[in-house]
């Protein structure tokens, strides 16, 4: 086991008005990959997140009413310094979540939000309606909606949360974040580094707690009537929750939740990019992200080829430590992670599935769970409904193009949706019909700061990144003037 020191940026304690807040109470955070703890963690009491609320609410004027170019420095500064200092994040990361560094690293190159919202913050233009009455002009604008309330999962812990706060930031919010209490630290590291570049005291804090203060956390967050907007990212349960709580005080709110993506290979497919897509979609950061295939379907005429592919790539997957050189394979988050998906395994086997393992995982240690596929999977199983979150790649064979849109469709999630084919007019006539926020035709790669990001049905409400993203943090306001008596 290697050894570990937080980078010296970072201190275990809650991130508030532009300082670090310790706490009497802490909770321990724990290395995924060897089961042991980093350190533990300041877990914040009401009072703290009182504060916290109360002063984003006093700072966000203030940063609202700076030059939108005077933002953009320092916003473009925090940026440098998550460029700069991306190998320390990419091991904290590492080691906070388990992800393998490459992983890590390429989830910190995509610090573009920030650059994406800075370019988009000297763009955020009103409209004027001329003549609307005789001598009556309106005038439409945009503002920032105040103080913002960011809710984020653990198994981006960065990506998750430059995609709430530099878009809010930018449109002149300010944030109080709680991230995953799995994942503190990373949030931490990068509320310090926005310090450093000069985002000012109380625009953007940290509220580190405990999975036993979470309820307690989240309940004044999601009803205090300073904060004016909630962005949460999570599951689908936990979001119906906050949707509920927000109410109250009729907040905005963003909802990124859970997903159930079907990934399609039609007969006409290249199987071997097909396969390449399965792999990268199935079991990026361990098969635990809201995008990632939850159910292949396979053209009965290629399967048998498909899977015999498929076969020999897992074979060759290496699962374990993350800063492991060679590591392909994660460990999952933590042992609610492992018992959860091996209940899902054990599940689909009991009621008749066919289970291949082609590579194994290590066995003592950390949260490791060997990549596996599922075969003869029936609609009973709860692999065939529910968000797998590991890696379980779920094969199911069919023969017809409508039966298989049909399938795919027959969920109440719709986020992510891929498939592949070299039929141009079959490409087009499935991109239509699947009913989800987000479709990659021949490639799983469908995310990128400058297109919206985000679901229909229970996986959620609004969209983050792309051309609108800073109007999420915004309110519309209109003027309306006459000129003459
Ligand atoms: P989760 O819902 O358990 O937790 C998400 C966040 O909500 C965490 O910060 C958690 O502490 C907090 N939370 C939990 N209970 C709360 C409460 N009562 N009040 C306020 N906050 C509360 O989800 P998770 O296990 O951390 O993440 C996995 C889920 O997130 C999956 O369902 C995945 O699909 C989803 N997800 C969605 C997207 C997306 O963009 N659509 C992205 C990543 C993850």
């Amino acid at each position: 086991m290697t050894s570990y020191t937080l980078p010296s940026f970072v201190r275990p304690h809650a991130f508030i008005n532009g300082e670090w807040v310790h706490s009497s109470s802490t909770f321990p955070v724990f290395n995924p990959a060897t089961a042991t703890k980093i350190c533990d963690v300041s877990d914040v009491t009401n009072d703290d997140v009182m504060r916290a609320i109360s002063s984003a609410y006093d700072a966000q004027k203030k940063w609202a009413n700076m030059l939108v170019s005077e933002r953009a420095t320092i916003l473009n500064k925090w940026r440098d310094l998550i460029i700069e200092h991306k190998e320390l994040l990419a091991e904290l990361m590492t080691v906070e979540q388990g992800k393998p560094l490459a992983e890590a690293r390429a989830e910190i190159g995509n610090a573009d939000s920030i650059h994406w919202s800075v370019e988009e913050s000297y763009r955020l233009y009103g409209k004027i309606i001329p003549e609307l009455r005789e001598n009556v002009r309106a005038e439409i604008t945009h503002e920032p909606v105040g103080v913002v309330a960011a809710i984020t999962p653990w198994n981006f812990p960065h990506s998750m949360i430059t995609r709430k706060v530099a878009p809010a930031l930018a449109a002149g919010c300010a944030v109080v974040l709680k991230p995953a209490e799995d994942t503190p630290l990373c949030a931490l590291a990068l509320a310090a580094l926005a310090h450093q570049a000069g985002v000012p005291s109380g625009v953007f804090n940290v509220v580190s707690c405990s999975r036993a203060r979470v309820a307690d956390v989240g309940n004044i967050l999601t009803t205090h009537e300073k904060i004016r907007k909630v962005s949460f990212t999570g599951s689908t349960p936990v979001g119906k929750m906050i949707m509920a709580n927000c109410a109250g005080t009729v907040k905005n709110i963003s909802l990124e939740l859970g997903g159930n993506a079907p990934f399609i290979v039609f007969e006409s497919a290249d199987l071997d990019r097909a396969v390449d897509g399965i792999m990268a979609s199935k079991f990026r950061n361990a098969g635990q992200t809201c995008i990632c295939a939850n159910r292949v379907y396979i053209a009965d005429k290629i399967y048998d080829q498909m899977v015999t592919k498929l076969k020999d790539k897992i074979k060759n997957m290496v699962v374990g430590d993350g800063r492991d050189a060679g590591t392909i394979l994660g460990p999952l988050i933590n042992d609610k992670a492992l018992a959860k998906v091996s209940a899902i395994l054990k599940d689909a086997r009991d009621k008749g599935a066919v289970v291949t393992e082609p590579c194994t995982a290590p066995t003592d240690g950390g949260y490791f769970k060997s990549p596996v596929l599922v075969e003869s999977v029936s609609a009973h199983m709860m692999i065939a409904s529910e968000e797998i979150f590991g890696p379980l790649l779920a094969l199911y064979r069919f023969d017809d193009e409508n039966q298989v849109i049909a399938a795919a469709n027959d969920t109440q999630f719709g986020l992510a949706a891929y498939f592949y084919t070299k039929d141009p007019l079959q490409a087009h006539r499935v991109g239509q019909k699947l009913e989800y926020g987000m479709i990659g035709c021949n490639t799983p790669l469908i995310v990128d700061s400058g297109l919206p990001f985000g679901g229909r049905k229970e996986s959620g409400i609004g969209r983050e990144g792309g051309p609108d993203s800073l109007h999420e943090f915004m309110e519309i306001k209109y003027i309306v003037s006459q000129f003459a008596a």
